[in-house]
């Protein structure tokens, strides 16, 4: 009887803790919260890596929806300094998630002016101009036509920053901080590249790219303490990126799979979809394929290669296997399938090439 009583008792504490868990879930969900934002806000991913060159994916997918990865989008971080190199959907909610406040953007550089590549400016620009009251434009660095799309998206903004001083007066908000100013290049020909930037011991060096019809088309090499970057924008094979990635500690390098594209292309055949045929067709002539990259790493004598800009999305890692076909055999380097939050770290005064995950 005693023994039935405390199991009674027993029963009966447990409903009442299962009970108020459930009553009191916002509240406890809110408590959770506070510490996370906190962490959220004073966060800066670039204070807190060691000195020296770091590539953060913030945008590993392309033209294709893909839930799991932001539009085109690498960031590089010299020193405290950050640069990001294309601007697809969603790259902007994929630096705050890093820790990289688009307030602490210094410039961003467009390889070239496909809508996959910059229709996430408008996020990153409100937040670079609002979230860090900006009193200067975030400069929007690329090849002559660059000055098209800084002005264009000044003019599509053009109401919203009326809004928003309205909102949270000139202090908050400085006008003269509203939008993008263009930093136009003129592309080289293919063969060696320009210096667009050197100061402070980082050098940016741009180089034309094989993505015809689309010209101009650029990559962009960084090197800061003895270490270096390559990020190849949109290419297909292209003899100018092997010239310009020579001995590279890291090339960051779009790739395309023949084969899986070809399954979406009889998909789009069977269910009678012309014009996505064709498009997965076309599509062929203006990328490379992983093992193509591989060949080029390997000549250029890069020491890791990073596959970004991934065709078609990779929903699942089981298909990785068969996105790379061959390409692991013809790279000795580490090769990665880049996930939008991968930090590969180059530290200054060592060889090392480190590769971790944000969380
Ligand atoms: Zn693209
Ligand atoms: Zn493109």
């Amino acid at each position: 009887m005693k023994r039935g009583r405390i199991i009674l008792v027993l029963v009966w504490l447990v409903a009442m803790t299962l009970w108020a868990g459930w009553a009191f879930r916002g509240q406890i969900a809110v408590r959770l919260m506070e510490p996370q934002i906190a962490k959220a806000m004073g966060r800066n991913l670039a204070s807190e890596l060691p000195d020296g060159l770091h590539v953060m994916v913030c945008g590993s997918g392309s033209p294709l929806t893909d839930l799991k990865r932001s539009g085109p989008c690498t960031a590089v971080i010299a020193g405290t300094r950050v640069f990001v190199v294309d601007a697809g959907e969603g790259s902007q909610e994929t630096l705050a998630a890093a820790g990289l406040s688009p307030a602490k953007v210094e410039r961003v550089l467009l390889t070239h002016f496909h809508s996959d590549h910059i229709d996430g400016l408008g996020g990153l620009t409100l937040q670079h101009w609002a979230a860090g009251a900006s009193k200067s434009p975030l400069p929007l660095v690329g090849p002559t036509g660059v000055e098209q799309i800084a002005d264009g998206l000044n003019l599509v903004y053009a109401q919203d920053k009326v809004y928003r001083v309205a909102h949270h007066g000139e202090a908050v908000v400085p006008p003269s901080g509203f939008g993008l100013v263009a930093q136009p290049f003129v592309a080289p020909a293919k063969g060696p590249g320009v210096v667009i930037l050197n100061e402070g011991g980082v050098k940016i060096t741009a180089f034309s790219v094989d993505h015809e019809p689309v010209s101009p088309a650029v990559g962009y090499r960084f090197d800061y303490k003895g270490r270096s970057v390559v990020v190849s924008g949109d290419t297909a094979r292209s003899p100018s990126l092997v010239l310009n990635s020579k001995g590279v500690d890291l090339l960051v390098h779009e790739a395309l799979s023949p084969r899986l594209v070809g399954l979406l292309g009889t998909a789009a055949g069977d269910a009678g979809r012309g014009n996505v045929v064709k498009v997965t067709k076309d599509i062929l002539t203006y990328h490379t394929s992983p093992e193509v990259v591989a060949d080029e790493a390997k000549a250029a004598g890069a020491r890791a290669l990073l596959l970004t800009h991934l065709v078609p999305p990779i929903p699942i890692r089981a298909l990785e296997g068969p996105f790379l076909g061959d390409a692991r055999k013809r790279f000795d380097g580490p090769l990665w399938v880049a996930n939008d939050l991968d930090l590969v770290s180059l530290p200054a005064g060592s060889t090392a090439i480190k590769k971790s995950h944000i969380r």
